[in-house]
């Protein structure tokens, strides 16, 4: 049986392997000294609990990564409400409300005054229409216009989406999402979180799925240069290790852009991040408040009620890197107190900063994302940045994964 060599064990390379395992020798590298990449649990001494590098939310309209984590195993590690429902709260004017799009594909929740935004009118909703059919080319802005469900609606909602301003992002991005969750109907749109981390959820089963099927897992291997034979890669270079790659043998390149275009002579790939701002409360989220709730006319976004903490995640969060942790943990702890309805004094806190946490869902940075097909005849790439159609998300990294397992299981 062909090898396939997968580097890189985030989502895409995780998703990649899974799927050609039974099918091929697997042999997975990874630089860390642990697997999930961007999207993992780990044990944070400050607050003596394992939680997550940042808050991730799924949509039941992620086919590709629900169907990837009812195969490894892991679907029982998440919830969500079990019809589309998503609370919010405004901070600056004290008011709350839920969206509650209907479960069907007739999108007759933008007529009941209940379900939608307060003071929007049906017709406000037509913006996702017009984001189907937007151009490559396309800002968001233009789209979403300055009203009430701009504020209070269009744009928590894409800028978590595509953790980017929508003054620049792109609309055929948005139009992307969209065209997955609310034009598929309220079932499509119900919110699924890994309530008991994400590793739980998407990384270790995947791994214990892996070493069953016999695969060769290694930790702590970055991968440091790729040899190349004319049309094909011949060997990689892992410092002290040089594995050449036998006839047969193929390439899933699952690092991030800026590894793949150091390795890759000549490969164009996005140059521009964003930042996600997480904080991290030791607060047991009180029995009232919901899994998720969209803050409005805050710093915060959206707040997480876990069973053992509160966490914040701000997308697009330029605006407060040079912001010190103190100051930021106060000024949200205070926002989460009025969300929450608590007055309980600040407790141990996180802030993590994830400077590069996604590309920049711009025109420009979408255009230079390269397909799965390389110039060497056994070497794929796969990855969020890869030309998957959609912005960086869990499931354009499982779907990129997916691709790359179909181009290398066609035999040399
Ligand atoms: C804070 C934050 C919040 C997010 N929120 C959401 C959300 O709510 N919903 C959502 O769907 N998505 C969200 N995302 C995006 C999602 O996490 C990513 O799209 C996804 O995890 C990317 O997976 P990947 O495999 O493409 O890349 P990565 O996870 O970056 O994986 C690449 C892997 O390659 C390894 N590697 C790099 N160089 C080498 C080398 N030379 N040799 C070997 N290995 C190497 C890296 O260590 C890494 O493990 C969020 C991301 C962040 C950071």
């Amino acid at each position: 049986m062909a090898r396939i060599h997968v580097i890189g064990a985030g989502l895409a390379g995780l998703s990649a392997a899974v799927e050609l395992a039974g099918k091929a020798e697997i042999s997975l590298y990874e630089a860390a000294p642990q697997a999930g990449g961007r999207c993992r649990s780990y044990f944070d001494a400050s607050l003596n609990m394992t939680i997550d590098n940042g808050n991730h939310l799924l949509l039941s309209g992620n086919h590709a990564a629900l169907a990837y984590a009812r195969k490894i195993g892991g679907e029982a590690k998440l919830a969500g409400p079990e019809e589309a429902s998503f609370d919010f709260c405004d901070l600056e004017r004290r008011t709350r409300w839920t969206l509650r799009p209907n479960a069907g594909k007739f999108p007759w929740w933008i007529l009941a005054p209940d379900r939608r935004v307060p003071n929007t009118a049906g017709l406000d909703y037509l913006a996702l229409v017009k984001l189907l059919f937007a151009g490559p080319d396309q800002t968001l802005r233009p789209f979403l216009g300055n009203g009430e469900i701009a504020r209070n609606l269009w744009n928590p909602l894409f800028v978590s989406a595509l953790n980017t301003d929508p003054a620049e992002a792109s609309a055929a991005l948005a139009g992307a999402i969209v065209r997955e969750t609310f034009a598929e109907g309220g079932v499509a749109c119900r919110p699924v979180v890994a309530v008991e981390g994400l590793s739980a959820a998407f990384v270790d089963p995947a791994l214990d799925f892996l070493r069953g099927a016999g695969a060769d897992i290694r930790f702590g291997a970055k991968l440091r240069a790729i040899e190349f034979d004319g049309d094909r890669a011949a060997a990689l270079d892992f410092g002290e290790e040089r594995i050449a790659l036998a006839t047969g043998d193929k390439v899933v390149l699952a690092v991030t852009a800026p590894v793949a275009t150091a390795l890759l002579p000549g490969l164009t790939a996005p140059t521009e991040f964003r930042a996600i701002v997480n904080a991290h409360f030791a607060c047991p989220a009180p029995k009232s408040l919901p899994l998720l709730t969209g803050v409005i006319g805050g710093a915060t976004e959206w707040l997480f009620g876990f069973a053992d903490r509160l966490s914040v995640t701000i997308s697009a969060a330029e605006r407060f890197l040079a912001t010190p942790r103190e100051e930021l943990a106060a000024t949200i702890w205070a926002e989460v107190q009025a969300v929450a309805g608590i007055s309980e004094p600040m407790p141990a806190w996180q802030i993590i900063k994830e400077k590069r946490a996604t590309f920049a869902a711009t025109p420009a940075q979408d255009a230079l994302r390269p397909g799965a097909e390389t110039e060497w005849r056994n070497l794929v790439l796969a990855g969020d940045w890869t030309r998957t159609g959609l912005p960086a998300t869990i499931e354009g990294a499982v779907r990129s994964g997916l691709r790359a397992a179909a181009f290398v299981e066609v035999p040399a």
